[in-house]
């Protein structure tokens, strides 16, 4: 099968480049799990994007700046900050349900490193709100078409084409398009706690890091200071848009603590607070901490959070009379795949969209809701560019063979994902552990070396742990040559 444009990924990013790209192109968007299961679709904080008289581009900017220690690309986030109001009002006229204000204007709220209120939201459920949005809109798209689990195995270039080698019932197969675009999504499973998807294995990363493409600051990571800490490997995330709303964190003993940290004190930038939070836990020696919204009223936080209070209640904690315990883990990705303002990275006609990419618009360290806004923005990008280039291009029809290919012998040992978690959390978890991080990436490099030298089935478990084996390598690399 040939395609025009092939998407890999139904987040936020990909559904938005397949609505942007011109109705005459064939498009196909991929996800490996249902088109559902992605982290977009848990985003629950929102979108931050300057709408009121009282906000202007500047401030959003310098607050951005602020956040990410002004290490952020300049140009890109003047185009993030100036066109993102265009693309979110386009939610708006697509459907998208956001909060109201008794005026019937869209609401919206404050969260760490914002200086203004600025982030639009669906009570706290905003990525589903989106996602189910988005997904409907494109069931009357006749040139959009979807493949779910299906998952993308390999990518190689073939003079003008890409051929994607796709993982679906079983069988491996090749379709091919003229311009295919990343969407993939995040790594946060290559860590023992993270509040990602179980999608977010880094797979586009991997894959364009194997045909070449430039990646950057792949290290740059982001720990959300406030996941529900239960002692599992599952992190629920508590939104910053609760400590937005008023909420304290507390140590051990019941007292506040981040002002002894940050005069900005719980509404400081994520990696301030979590840092806090780590300094705090290493100082009492204790990793109990707990979120505290309970002196706020019941029915606004019931109403505010309804997702967050159910979640917890699932747990016997009652947001609304009791401190609920968090801890920082693994939450985003600064870096990425390479690319442009146009989303174009190093390979020709190869983009890369949202999370798995890199356009610089972060820095060190990602302000609250700015994620959902790159998704939008520099997906919107990429579709204007791949419609021009396309139209440009003479030699678009095409006529492809798909190749069927050897599977393999030897089931892979899942818990090979839970050695590289492991490895992983150890060595660099918001402070770098040198000895570990050098340990650990000589077990990574054998377990690369291993599944290179054997017969292993080619089943989703496989390509998984292959890709969180790349990434882990890319991230202990680069942070051990940083120093
Ligand atoms: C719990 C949580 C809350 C968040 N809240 C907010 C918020 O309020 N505001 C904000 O701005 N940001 C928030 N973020 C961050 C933001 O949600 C993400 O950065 C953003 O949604 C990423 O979108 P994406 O389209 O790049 O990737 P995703 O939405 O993760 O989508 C990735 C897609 O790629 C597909 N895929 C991956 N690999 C393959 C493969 N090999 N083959 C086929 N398909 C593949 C997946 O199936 C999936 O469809 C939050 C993140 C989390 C985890």
């Amino acid at each position: 099968m040939t395609y025009d444009v092939v998407i890999i990924g139904s987040g936020i990013s990909g559904l938005y480049t397949s609505i942007n790209l011109s109705e005459d192109l064939k498009v196909l968007v991929i996800s490996k799990d249902e088109l559902k299961i992605n982290n977009s679709y848990l985003a629950q904080g929102g979108i931050a994007v300057v709408l009121d008289k009282d906000d202007n581009y500047e401030i959003h900017i310098n607050d951005t700046l602020i956040a990410g220690e002004h290490t952020n690309n300049i140009k890109n986030l003047d185009i993030l900050v100036k066109e993102g109001p265009i693309d979110v009002m386009k939610l708006v006229d697509i459907g998208v349900d956001f909060d109201r204000d008794e005026h019937g204007n869209l609401s919206k709220t404050l969260e760490g490193g914002h200086s203004k209120k600025r982030i639009v939201h669906h009570k706290d459920k905003t990525g589903k709100e989106v996602i189910n949005t988005l997904l409907n809109y494109i069931t009357n798209k006749e040139n959009i078409s979807t493949m779910d689990k299906t998952l993308v195995a390999d990518i190689n270039k073939e003079n003008d084409l890409f051929g994607v080698v796709i993982l679906r019932d079983e069988e491996l197969k090749t379709i091919y398009c003229k311009s295919l675009v990343l969407a993939t999504g995040g790594i946060g499973k290559i860590y023992k706690y993270t509040t990602n998807s179980k999608i977010a294995t880094g797979d586009g990363i991997a894959l364009a890091h194997n045909l070449g493409a430039a990646i950057k600051n792949i290290s740059k990571i982001q720990f959300h200071p406030t996941a529900l800490n239960l002692g599992s490997n599952e992190r629920f995330l508590v939104s910053e848009a609760v400590r937005g709303e008023g909420a304290f964190l507390l140590n051990k003993n019941g007292n506040r603590f981040m002002l002894d940290y940050d005069e900005r004190g719980e509404l400081a930038p994520r990696n301030v607070v979590a840092k806090g939070i780590y300094d705090e836990s290493i100082k009492l020696n204790s990793e109990e901490i707990y979120i505290d919204i309970s002196h706020k009223d019941s029915e606004f936080i019931k109403n505010r959070f309804p997702n967050i209070y159910d979640n917890c209640l699932k747990y016997g904690l009652d947001i609304t009379k009791d401190k609920i315990p968090v801890f920082p883990c693994e939450h985003y990705l600064m870096g990425g795949i390479d690319v442009n303002e146009n989303s174009e990275s190093s390979i020709e006609n190869l983009y890369a969209v949202g999370e798995c990419s890199h356009t610089g618009i972060h820095g060190n360290n990602r302000l609250a809701s700015n994620s959902l806004l790159e998704g939008l923005v520099f997906a919107r990008r990429a579709a204007q560019n791949i419609n021009k280039q396309i139209k440009n291009d003479k030699s678009r029809i095409h006529n492809k063979e798909t190749k069927v290919y050897k599977k393999g012998t030897i089931s892979i040992d899942n818990n090979l994902r839970n050695k590289i978690q492991n490895i992983i959390q150890d060595s660099y978890f918001i402070v770098l552990d040198k000895e570990k991080s050098k340990k650990g990436i000589i077990e990574i490099n054998n377990i690369i070396t291993d599944l290179k030298s054997n017969d292993y089935i080619r089943d989703v478990d496989y390509y998984e742990i292959r890709n969180m084996a790349i990434i882990s390598k890319l991230v202990l690399g680069e942070v051990l040559n940083c120093g």
